[in-house]
């Protein structure tokens, strides 16, 4: 059993956060340190540590923080300039919470992806 990370307390409104969106499957709330003028994190509810860790049993909330995300850069109004879907996994990858989120970010062109 993957232990819980504060995005579990986010998701059950335990601790604030700037929740946007939340559904049965997934919750979408503004990044604490926003990188970009937009900086959204959408979140499955249910815990997956990482992509690694994704079955077909999860693939409803994937798709959905997807469509979710789509939403959200559409009411940010970033959806015609472009914005960026990030998630990172493990160590290489840049991960430093492990509940899997997409990073919606935009408002700013921005830089090339890999650093
Ligand atoms: O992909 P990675 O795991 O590095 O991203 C974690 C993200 O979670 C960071 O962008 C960080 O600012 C954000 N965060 C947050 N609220 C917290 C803790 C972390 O939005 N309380």
């Amino acid at each position: 059993m993957a232990e819980e990370t504060l995005f579990s307390k986010i998701i059950r409104r335990e601790i604030p956060a700037d929740i946007l969106y939340q559904d049965e499957l997934v919750t979408a709330f503004r990044d604490i340190s926003p990188q970009a003028p937009t900086h959204i994190l959408v979140v499955p509810n249910i815990l997956i540590p990482t992509v690694n860790d994704a079955v077909a049993g999860h693939e409803a909330a994937l798709g959905r923080m997807i469509t979710v995300a789509a939403k959200i850069a559409k009411q940010e109004g970033i959806a015609e300039d472009g914005y960026r879907l990030i998630m990172n996994c493990n160590q290489h990858g840049g991960q430093e919470v492990y509940h899997i989120h997409l990073h919606l970010v935009g408002g700013r062109r921005l830089g090339p992806m890999l650093a």
